[in-house]
């Protein structure tokens, strides 16, 4: 669907870049337009989303989680009236004035763009990469670290910086053991992590190692690893994988649009955040090769909607927007565990939403209805993804169907008997009957299809 009206201000991208560079312009009356993105280059969030503590964020002096502070943004930027669609940019169009932005759902004109789309975690491309994608391996250990099958298994981090070190501490609280492969003789990670890993005693790093394919029946395994001094090739037991290998820059959109180095960042001009194309600007780790923090793409997207501004205003372009701010959403917190008589005294058989393993066990055999039940864990950024695109769907079907959130942590024995590998899962029963099983973040079509078949 095409929008007549000229926008001012289109912000490609929610981490700290998109988010900061929409409070600024919302701010500044511009009623920026953000696409906060949905799959192809990360998560709505941006990578922050899979991360557990940030502790170097100023302003949260005992730390904050990566979830936490992203909502918080998102929050912020809302409050300031923007406007924000989740969808990926499919095409842009820099050729012409207004610019041209589209996404499955809607084109956008608008007289300025800032580029946020940050960067994706690479893939290492193993034979067997496919078949134990989300059946061992995973990008995301924050994410599926808690998932039953790797309490008490061994596991294995593939990396050397920063966030190897992050993910394989963080798994030590679910694992046994942490195989750590570097392929060289010393980690990229700073100092202090690196003397957590070499200090903790269930981690193992493993020197000079690269993995060579994954093994396993169905379900991963290990992982064949070869010695890159020695070429001798051996198997290390694991049952899940976790990369940490690096990212690539989300600029696929704009090649041949703008400048890009040889790696694909955005070039920008003046130590600034100008780009080769005039009214178009670029924040954050889409651009930057070196400092890649949360807080220098916040300042950088500061930058962006500050600089978008004067030069939407030196060619009087600006359609300012007047708005009262409405308050920030009330941020949520984890919720303690109910106790069988909390669950039992709050359980309603003919509600449609329930959380926990009481409500799951009543509906599954005294309810005809179809069940859905997501399965999240705590600090898992995809999950705080899927909750507003499932609530919508669920809201549709409201008295006609039961969902219940299961928490993987608090209810342990449930996500085992339910052979969740995963978060966040979603399943459909029926009868007593699993019909039908989603992983990760999907599109709200794709959940009201499945719900309306088996309705
Ligand atoms: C595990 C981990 C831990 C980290 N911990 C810290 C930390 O403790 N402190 C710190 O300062 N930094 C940390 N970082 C680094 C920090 O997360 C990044 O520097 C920061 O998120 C970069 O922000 P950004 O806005 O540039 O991009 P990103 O956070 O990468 O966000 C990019 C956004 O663009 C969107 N997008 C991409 N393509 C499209 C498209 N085609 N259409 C629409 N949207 C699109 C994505 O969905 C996403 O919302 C960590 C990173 C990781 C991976």
């Amino acid at each position: 669907m095409t929008n007549p009206t000229v926008e001012n201000l289109v912000i490609i991208g929610s981490g700290p870049a998109g988010y900061t560079a929409a409070i600024y312009a919302g701010r500044a009356n511009l009623k920026p337009v953000v696409f906060e993105g949905f799959e192809m280059g990360g998560l709505p969030g941006g990578q922050l989303m899979t991360t557990t503590e940030v502790e170097n964020f100023p302003g949260f002096p005992q730390g904050i989680t990566g979830p936490e502070l992203m909502d918080n943004m998102k929050a912020q930027a809302e409050r300031w009236g923007a406007e924000l669609y989740t969808e990926d940019v499919t095409a842009v169009d820099l050729s012409q004035r207004p610019f041209i932005v589209r996404s499955e759902e809607r084109e956008i004109k608008t007289h300025s763009i800032v580029i946020a789309t940050g960067a994706t975690a690479k893939r290492l491309g193993l034979p067997s990469e496919h078949q134990f994608w989300s059946r061992g391996i995973s990008a995301c250990a924050i994410c599926d670290g808690a998932t039953p099958i790797f309490h008490g298994a061994e596991l294995a981090v593939i990396g050397a910086g920063d966030s190897a070190a992050e993910e394989s501490i963080y798994l030590t609280k679910y694992g046994s053991k942490v195989n750590l492969l570097v392929r060289s003789e010393q980690m990229r990670a700073s100092k202090a992590m690196q003397d957590r890993v070499l200090s903790n005693p269930k981690i193992q790093v493993h020197w000079h190692t690269e993995a060579v394919d994954i093994f396993g029946n169905g379900q991963m395994a290990g992982v064949k690893v070869r010695n890159n001094q020695t070429g001798e090739e051996s198997k290390l037991h694991a049952k899940g994988l976790f990369y940490a290998i690096g990212n690539t820059p989300n600029t696929r959109l704009f090649q041949g649009q703008l400048e890009l180095d040889e790696v694909g960042y955005v070039v920008t001009k003046n130590n600034s955040v100008e780009t080769s194309v005039e009214g178009v600007f670029a924040a954050g780790d889409v651009q930057d090769h070196e400092f890649r923090q949360a807080v220098t793409a916040a300042g950088s997207g500061c930058m962006a909607a500050m600089l978008a501004e004067r030069w939407l205003s030196a060619r009087s372009l600006i359609t300012e927007f007047h708005q009262s701010a409405t308050s920030v959403n009330e941020l949520e917190t984890h919720p303690a565990k109910k106790t069988e008589a909390e669950a039992e005294a709050g359980f309603n058989l003919q509600g449609t939403r329930h959380e926990g393993g009481y409500a799951l066990r009543k509906l599954f055999h005294e309810s005809d209805r179809l069940i859905i039940v997501k399965y999240i864990s705590p600090g898992c950024g995809p999950c705080h993804t899927l909750k507003p695109i499932l609530n919508k769907v669920i809201d549709e079907f409201e008295g006609k169907i039961h969902f219940v959130e299961i928490d993987i942590d608090q209810d342990r024995d449930i996500a085992e008997n339910a052979n969740v590998t995963g978060t966040p899962t979603v399943q459909f029963f029926k009868n007593q009957e699993l019909l039908h099983e989603v992983k990760g973040v999907k599109q709200k079509s794709e959940y009201r299809q499945i719900i309306e078949r088996y309705l």
